[in-house]
This record gives C-alpha cells, sequence and structure tokens, in this order.
C-alpha cells in the first residue's frame, strides 16, 4: 500500500486533507491512497498557474520548454517498469500492456518537445502600409481531466501538447489511477527548469474538484477525456464561464470484416482490440463486428475457438492473457449488458463468469459474444467498454457503411480486405476520427485522432493537437498617414 502526496502551486500538499483508496481490481486489496482534494487547493493551483505565465518565461520561451519535456521524458524511460507495476496494481491491465502505455509515452513527449519549438503564426501584406501579423498564443490555464482505462496515455496525449504550446496545466487523473498518475506527474514537476506553478496535480473526485475546475473562471480551457454523459455535463458547466472546451468521448466502433480478408490476420486483431487489450475498456474498441454474410458462419466458428481457454487473471500473472475490469461499477454495468444480450439476442461464446476466482471482489468477466441483437438494441447502441462483441451480416459495401454508421457515436473504425477499392469505399463512407485498414488501435505522436459525432470535439496527437491548445491572435500595423 502506497500513501501518496501530490504537488500544487509549485508545493507538496500535506497530507492533513482527506484520502481516496485505491483498490486493486484482481484481488480486491487496498493499494495506493491518494489526497481528496477541496476548492481551496483548486484556488490555489489555478491563482499560481496565473503568476507564473506573467512571471516566467515559460509561455514565451519554446527552448525552454522543450529542454524541461526532454528531460521529462529521459526520466520516464528511466522509471518505465516501475510506474508499469503500479498501473497495473490500480488498473488490472496486464504488466506488458502497462510497460507499453509507460514506455510510449517516451516518444509522446519527445515529439512534443519538438513541436514546442515549432509554435508559429503568419503575417499578411494588407495594402503598401498596412500588415497583419498572425501570431498563435497559448490558452493560458489548461485543465486536464483523464480517465482510468489509460490514464497515462490519455493525461500526457492532452498535458503534452498543452505545455509544448506554453500552457500552464492542472491535471485532474481519475480516482481510480490517481496513485500512478501522481507518480508520473512527479518525475515532471521535478524537472529542473520548470517554473513553479505551471504544473499542479488536483486529485479528487471529479465531481467535485473536476467540477470545480470546469466553473472556475481562472481556468481557460478544459480537455476531458471520458465518458460521454460526464462531456455533456462538462459543456453545459464550462458555459458560464464561456471556456474552450475539448473532449474525447466514448465510442461503438464498427470492425467491417469482407469475405476476402485475410482471416487469421483478421481474427487476432479483433480478438486484440476488444478483449484481452484492456479488457475491452478501451474507447476505440471494435465492439461492433460488421461481416460479410457468406462468411459469417466461418467468422463466429474461428472467434470462439480463438477465446477458448484465454487466461484471465491478475495483470501481474506472465500466464494471463486479459486483466480485470477496472472498477465494480464498470463490472456491474458490463454484466448488466450481458443478462440483457442472454435475454434478447444469441449467445455464440462466454457470458459466464470466471472459474476459481471470489466474485466479491475480483472483477473478471470472460469474453463474450452475441449475434442476432437488434440494431436499436442498447447492445448495439451504447458503449458497453467490457469484453462484449455483437456480430451482424452485411450484403453490400453500401449496407456496411450504413450500418457501421448507425449509431451516435463515430470515434473509430476497421476495414479487413485486400481489395484496395473496396477498402478506399468503405473508409470515405464510414463517419469516424480514424478508420484502421487491416490494422486495428495503432496510434502514433503524429497522427490526430478524435470524435465524430457525440464522440468528441476537437483533435488530439500530431500538429492539429498542439493547435488546439493554442489560440491566434491578429497585430495590425497600419502606417497610413
Ligand atoms: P468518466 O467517468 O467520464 O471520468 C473521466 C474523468 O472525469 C475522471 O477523472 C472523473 O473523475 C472526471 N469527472 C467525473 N465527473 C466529472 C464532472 N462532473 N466534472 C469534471 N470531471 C468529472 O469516464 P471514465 O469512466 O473514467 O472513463 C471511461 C470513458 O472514457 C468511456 O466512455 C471511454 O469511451 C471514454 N474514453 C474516451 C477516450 C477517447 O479518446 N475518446 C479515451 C479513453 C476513454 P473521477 O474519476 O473522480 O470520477
Amino acid at each position: 500500500m502506497k500513501e501518496y502526496e501530490v504537488f500544487v502551486a509549485g508545493e507538496w500538499v500535506d497530507t492533513t486533507v482527506g484520502f481516496s483508496s485505491i483498490v486493486d481490481p484482481a484481488t480486491g486489496n487496498e493499494v495506493s491512497k491518494v489526497p481528496a482534494l477541496t476548492a481551496k487547493h483548486v484556488d490555489a493551483a489555478v491563482q499560481a498557474a496565473q503568476q507564473a505565465l506573467v512571471e516566467s518565461r515559460w509561455s514565451t520561451d519554446a527552448a525552454l520548454r522543450a529542454d524541461v519535456m526532454l528531460r521529462w521524458a529521459n526520466q520516464v524511460a528511466s522509471n518505465v517498469d516501475t510506474l508499469a507495476e503500479r498501473l497495473t496494481l490500480e488498473n488490472g491491465k496486464l504488466l506488458g500492456e502497462a510497460k507499453f502505455e509507460i514506455g510510449h509515452q517516451v516518444n509522446v513527449i519527445r515529439f512534443n518537445a519538438g513541436l514546442a519549438r515549432t509554435v508559429s503564426g503568419r503575417s499578411h501584406s494588407l495594402g503598401p502600409d498596412v500588415m497583419g501579423v498572425v501570431v498563435r498564443e497559448p490558452m493560458g490555464v489548461v485543465a486536464v481531466i483523464s480517465p482510468w482505462n489509460w490514464p497515462i496515455t490519455l493525461m500526457v496525449r492532452d498535458l503534452a501538447p498543452a505545455l509544448a504550446a506554453g500552457n500552464a496545466v492542472l491535471c485532474k487523473p481519475a480516482s481510480q489511477t490517481a496513485g500512478v498518475s501522481v507518480e508520473f506527474l512527479k518525475l515532471l514537476v521535478e524537472c529542473e527548469g520548470l517554473p513553479k506553478g505551471i504544473v499542479s496535480m488536483l486529485t479528487g473526485s471529479g465531481r467535485k474538484v473536476g467540477q470545480l475546475m470546469v466553473e472556475h473562471p481562472g481556468i481557460d480551457m478544459i480537455a476531458f477525456t471520458g465518458d460521454g454523459s460526464t462531456g455533456k455535463q462538462i459543456s453545459r458547466d464550462a458555459a458560464d464561464t464561456v471556456k474552450k472546451i475539448a473532449l474525447e468521448l466514448g465510442g461503438k466502433s464498427p470492425f467491417v470484416l469482407c469475405a476476402d480478408a485475410d482471416m487469421e490476420k483478421a481474427i487476432a486483431t479483433l480478438v486484440r482490440a476488444i478483449f484481452t487489450t484492456t479488457s475491452g475498456q478501451i474507447c476505440t474498441a471494435p465492439s461492433r463486428l460488421l461481416v460479410e454474410a457468406s462468411a459469417m458462419q466461418d467468422v463466429c466458428q474461428r472467434l470462439s475457438q480463438a477465446i477458448a481457454g484465454l487466461k484471465i487473471g491478475s495483470g501481474l500473472d506472465p500466464e494471463s492473457q486479459m486483466g480485470a475490469i477496472t472498477t465494480r461499477d464498470q463490472y456491474e454495468k458490463v454484466l448488466s449488458f450481458i443478462d440483457r444480450g442472454k435475454k434478447e439476442a444469441t449467445l455464440v461464446a462466454g457470458g459466464e463468469p470466471v472459474e476459481g476466482v471470489d466474485h466479491d471482489v475480483c472483477n473478471f468477466i470472460a469474453p463474450t459474444i452475441f449475434t442476432d441483437v437488434d440494431p436499436k438494441s442498447p447492445l448495439m447502441q451504447e458503449e458497453i467498454f467490457g469484453p462484449v462483441l455483437t456480430v451482424q451480416p452485411f450484403e453490400t459495401d453500401e449496407e456496411a457503411i450504413k450500418l457501421a454508421n448507425d449509431t451516435p457515436f463515430g470515434l473509430a473504425s476497421a476495414v479487413f480486405t485486400q481489395n484496395l477499392d473496396r477498402a478506399w469505399r468503405l473508409s470515405r463512407g464510414i463517419k469516424a476520427g480514424t478508420v484502421w485498414v487491416n490494422t486495428y488501435n495503432r496510434f502514433y505522436a503524429e497522427t490526430e485522432v478524435g470524435g465524430y459525432k457525440e464522440s468528441g470535439i476537437g483533435r488530439m496527437a500530431g500538429f492539429e493537437g498542439l493547435n488546439e491548445f493554442t489560440q491566434t491572435k491578429h497585430i495590425n500595423f497600419d502606417s497610413t498617414v
């Protein structure tokens, strides 16, 4: 069990405030304790951030920002194993996935450190004696509010470009994974050159600390990743202070599998993306498989074989192939969808509790597959966020596109085919921020992500991700006499 302090307004906060506990979802044991902060801390962090932006060179000195970020990246590279273990303890994901999650941030931070030195504007000759200069400036004080499923990835995805653009950032990690988030941020706040107040950690419940941040008049932008209903609430709460918001929300992503695809690769990719990666708790999870009708039977058989015998257990056990559902609430939510599916649809695989574990404290759910689901049923329309897959047949590409777009979401998707024309046509037809062709869940620091429709507002990662944390100002020079 680890007890954490947090860094607010340039100081480590003493532990006299209340704590919230984090339990390991694979065992039910308490593993971390993190301060539950109050309005006083939010105010102090905002004030220190505003002061730091005025008094330090952070927002104007790109080379300083790049240097600090490169130092941070090196620190992360030296601490992957310790951080990964804490991540697995709090989240339940496999240790290998946790190591990948932490290690990948080195690349993302370095990419953004490089981008820091590219922030630039334009100039326009607007007449013989008139010049318009459009400069790109930071937003100011940015709140980054992140979820528990890929807690470090999703915090850094906003934090790194926000810092690179010259903002001060207040991080509010998800309560379930706050310990590993604090440990990760410690490597940043202790970096030489980072001005006091530019980064603070605001741990505590979303409904309290998170909402205070959203409503705070001293915060200029909210970068939120999480559930759609929370995102909608944040939009409403941020409206009174007319804040910029970037929302990365849920998904119900379609995986379009054509009969001519490399089936072995497709099935292995799908099983990884919807079942074994984070037990399906990933916003881009391909939870709806659309299969060309002629391949339906073969695909269902292959899928059932691929998941039979998968070892589900603690993420720290090297033999586990799939970990736990991270929170008890999420575990119960997934089981209620499965119960509904058993009544309304045909269960092809799974749907039963995992054997040999204490179901009162261990959150394990077997990979579950349904067919014959009503397309308008919540099973097909709502994000389940767990290892549950629905399978639907399609006859034509037009039908595949129609089914793919038949939800309120538009986060990600995949097309598996060996026919380039079909891949292009289907990719253009699907309304989603990402279409993977013959692959899935490939993320790069260079390429943007974001949602169509109710999956979000704005783009993260890549060049657009940096611009998201800036605003333009037109400075007009007129020497006309
Ligand atoms: P969540 O319940 O919306 O929580 C996300 C964050 O918001 C947490 O830090 C939470 O704090 C905080 N929060 C809760 N209510 C708040 C409020 N009223 N005001 C301000 N902050 C508030 O989401 P989650 O359950 O952690 O994450 C799962 C969801 O995230 C899924 O829907 C998934 O699809 C989505 N997601 C989207 C992406 C993407 O890139 N589009 C990526 C990953 C996940 P507490 O933890 O203290 O409640």
